[in-house]
C-alpha cells in the first residue's frame, strides 16, 4: 500500500509540475507580447490609442455640428535636431523653440473653444512612422504620414520665417490646394485665420496669403490629406518681429486671433 500511494503521489507531482511549466511558459509569452504593445506605444508616443484611417475627414455639415465635434492637428515647426531658423535677435533660443511655444498656446486657446487637440509633437518625442528615416529630425514628409493616420479635420503648422534681407518683416499665411486632399477647405479656413489677423494687427496692413504650387509647396501643407495651412508667425530676421513674437502680450493676442479665425470657419458648419 505505501509504494502504491507513494506511485499516486509521484504522478500527481509530476502531473502538478507539467502544469506549472505550462503556465510559465504561457506568462512568458504573454509578458514579450505585453512588453513589445510597450515598446511601440513609446514608439509612437501620441499615435498609440488614435484611430487610424488615413485619409482627410470629409468635410462635416450636418446641423448638430459644433467646435466641439472638430479635431484640429497642430504642429510646432522644427525641433530635435533640426533648430530651424535662427537669428541674433532671438539670443535665447532658435525657431523650434518658439513654434512648440505657439503651438502649446494654440492648443490651449483651441481647447478652450472646445476643440479636440492633437500636437504633432510635443519637443520631447515625435511619433515614428511609415515615412521614419532613422534620424532625430522630424522631417515634412514624417510629419504628413503621422497627420495621414489622424482622424482631423484640419492640420496647421507653426513656423518663423528668416531672410537675409532683414527688412522683410510680416506674418504669411500658405496653403496648397492639392489633388490628394479629400475634402479641401485649406482656403476657406487660411482666409478666415487672415482675416482674425489683419483685424488684431491692424498696423501690419493685409495679411499675406498664398496658395502655393504643389510643386513648389511644403511638403506638410501638400502631402497632408485633410485640409490645411503654414503660418509663418513673422521673421525673426527683422528686429520688430522679433521683438513682439518674444513678447507674450503679442503671443496671447496672434493665438487667439488665429483660434478666432479657424473657429469662424469651423463655426460656419455648426
Ligand atoms: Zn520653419
Amino acid at each position: 500500500m505505501k509504494n502504491f500511494s507513494e506511485k499516486i503521489f509521484r504522478k500527481i507531482a509530476l502531473g502538478i509540475e507539467i502544469l506549472l511549466m505550462i503556465a510559465m511558459v504561457l506568462t512568458a509569452s504573454a509578458c514579450e507580447s505585453a512588453e513589445e504593445e510597450e515598446t511601440v506605444k513609446d514608439r509612437l508616443g501620441q499615435a498609440t490609442g488614435i484611430p487610424s484611417i488615413g485619409v482627410g475627414r470629409q468635410r462635416r455639415e450636418t446641423a448638430d455640428q459644433t467646435g466641439k465635434g472638430f479635431t484640429i492637428c497642430i504642429d510646432p515647426g522644427h525641433g530635435f535636431d533640426d533648430a530651424g531658423a535662427s537669428s541674433s535677435y532671438v539670443a535665447d533660443c532658435d525657431e523650434k523653440d518658439l513654434t512648440l511655444r505657439y503651438a502649446t498656446d494654440l492648443k490651449s486657446e483651441l481647447e478652450k473653444m472646445g476643440y479636440t487637440i492633437i500636437l504633432t509633437h510635443d519637443g520631447s518625442v515625435f511619433p515614428r512612422t511609415s515615412a521614419d528615416d532613422g534620424n532625430n529630425k522630424f522631417n515634412p514628409n514624417e510629419r504628413s504620414a503621422y497627420a495621414n493616420t489622424l482622424d482631423i479635420d484640419y492640420y496647421v503648422s507653426l513656423h518663423c520665417d528668416s531672410f537675409e534681407d532683414e527688412s522683410i518683416g510680416g506674418t504669411r499665411i500658405y496653403y496648397c490646394e492639392a489633388a490628394k486632399k479629400v475634402d479641401d477647405y485649406s482656403a476657406d479656413v487660411a482666409n478666415a485665420i487672415k482675416m482674425q489677423l489683419s483685424k488684431a494687427f491692424p498696423e501690419d496692413g493685409e495679411i499675406k496669403i498664398h496658395n502655393m504650387d504643389p510643386a513648389e509647396a511644403y511638403a506638410v501643407i501638400r502631402e497632408t490629406y485633410a485640409a490645411a495651412s503654414l503660418i509663418e508667425i513673422g521673421f525673426i530676421t527683422n528686429a520688430n518681429d522679433a521683438a513682439r513674437i518674444q513678447d507674450a502680450e503679442w503671443q496671447e493676442d496672434f493665438v487667439e486671433a488665429v483660434a478666432a479665425g479657424i473657429n469662424d470657419y469651423f463655426a460656419t458648419l455648426g
